[in-house]
């Protein structure tokens, strides 16, 4: 008989699986307690639970981690894992310490199918979603392993944030995701507030309304561009569901959004999307029409893109712009960069089952306008500069 993977239920499906072994809800509580807060995977361990039902799980079920397929650590603190999830796939989780909390951004998918331009794990192509055990799994692993590490006493945690930012499109894998979330935010797991839980989207409206009425945490939306046109470009979801429609959607969730602002990412291409103009026509779009916060993030664009991250003087001006036109706005400081852990760094391993990678690499070059040698602007795409 196939074992099942506890960490793949949340609390309802956790008590339904027991109560199929002839067990009540409070037997799943404690069960999901020792396996969430305590990290047990070991039914012997789970002292307070009658011996005949530690015999009957260790028959049929078993808490299943992740392969780790390698660690590597930044001189900042920061950790990057990639786990092994099979069939040629591995997927990466970060672990970002900072004085206040622990971040950990976790990913939702082997790839990605949505194919924004700068992006590595979109220029690998689409493996397939990965399930609620797996995304459980980075979160289970992260912070027992981290409690040990960091010699953390009893009661203290070691990660207070999770950030659904890793690889993949979280809403593109919604029904994992939610159980997910769930014993992320549940008392008897992982008990984070709806506030230190986010969700980072490149915009599936859909989705977004269904995220809102079934388990609305912290939402954050990969913008990118302050018009359609660009936008289309470097995120091609954005054809699909234009700006004004995701803009109408956030303002639709802000209705039971934990937080009062809905936070866009604004990745910091050079010559791309960064001129004061872009900015200009950034807080046209937002300004008095949602409740936001800008995140400016100096980003390392994938490079097979031909992109290239902004200069800091540029994202500064950038940013003064929107601050004094009264958008509230932040400059991510980047973290993990000589480990590849940075934002839009993450890769992995990925069989593209897809045509995504191909669609990517056969795409026309995007305009890019960079001071010329004399001073003077000059527009120019990847394929011409080359010639
Ligand atoms: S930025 Fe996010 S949505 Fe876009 S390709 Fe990368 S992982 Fe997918």
């Amino acid at each position: 008989m196939k074992s099942v993977n506890l960490l793949e239920f949340d609390l309802d499906g956790l008590a339904a699986f027991c109560e199929q072994l002839g067990e009540k809800r409070f037997r799943a509580t404690q069960l999901f307690r020792w396996i969430h807060q305590k990290g047990a995977s070991d039914f012997a361990q789970m002292s307070d639970l009658a011996k005949s039902l530690r015999e009957k799980l260790a028959g049929v079920a078993e808490v299943k981690p992740l392969t780790i397929a390698s660690e590597q650590a930044s001189t900042d603190g920061t950790i990057k894992w990639l786990f092994d999830v099979g069939g040629g796939d591995a997927v990466e989780t970060v672990f970002i310490p900072e004085d206040d909390r622990g971040t950990l951004c976790v990913s939702s998918q082997a790839g990605c199918a949505v194919g924004c331009r700068f992006c590595s794990t979109g220029h690998q192509g689409f493996s397939r979603n990965l399930t609620t055990g797996e995304i459980v799994a980075q979160l289970w692993f992260a912070e027992h392993h981290l409690r040990k590490r960091l010699n953390l006493a009893d009661g203290e945690r070691a990660i207070t944030n999770v950030v659904m930012m890793g690889m993949g499109e979280p809403l593109q894998n919604y029904s994992a995701l939610v159980p997910a979330l769930r014993v992320m935010l549940d008392d008897h797991g992982y008990g984070l507030s709806r506030r230190r839980v986010t969700v980072s989207t490149s915009g599936v409206v859909p989705m977004i309304d269904r995220l809102r009425d079934d388990c609305p945490v912290a939402l954050a939306v990969s913008l990118h561009a302050p018009n359609d046109l660009l936008r289309d470009d470097l995120v091609p979801l954005n054809r699909k569901y234009p700006i004004a429609e995701l803009l109408a959607s956030c303002n639709r969730y802000l209705d039971a959004a934990p937080r009062d602002f809905i936070t866009f990412e604004y990745c910091m291409l050079d010559g791309v999307n960064d001129t004061p103009e872009h900015a200009r026509q950034l807080v046209h779009l937002v300004r008095d029409r949602v409740s936001c916060k800008c995140n400016l993030i100096p980003c390392n664009p994938s490079p097979e893109s031909g992109l290239r991250r902004s200069p800091r003087e540029r994202v500064t001006a950038f940013a003064r712009v929107l601050q004094d036109a009264g958008v509230v706005t932040t400059i991510r400081k980047t973290r993990g960069d000589d480990i590849d852990a940075a934002c839009g760094q993450l890769a992995g391993e990925v069989q593209d089952r897809t045509r995504v990678k191909e669609r990517i690499s056969t795409r026309a070059p995007i305009r890019i306008h960079r001071e010329g040698p004399q001073g003077g602007s000059d527009t120019y795409n990847k394929q011409e500069s080359k010639a």
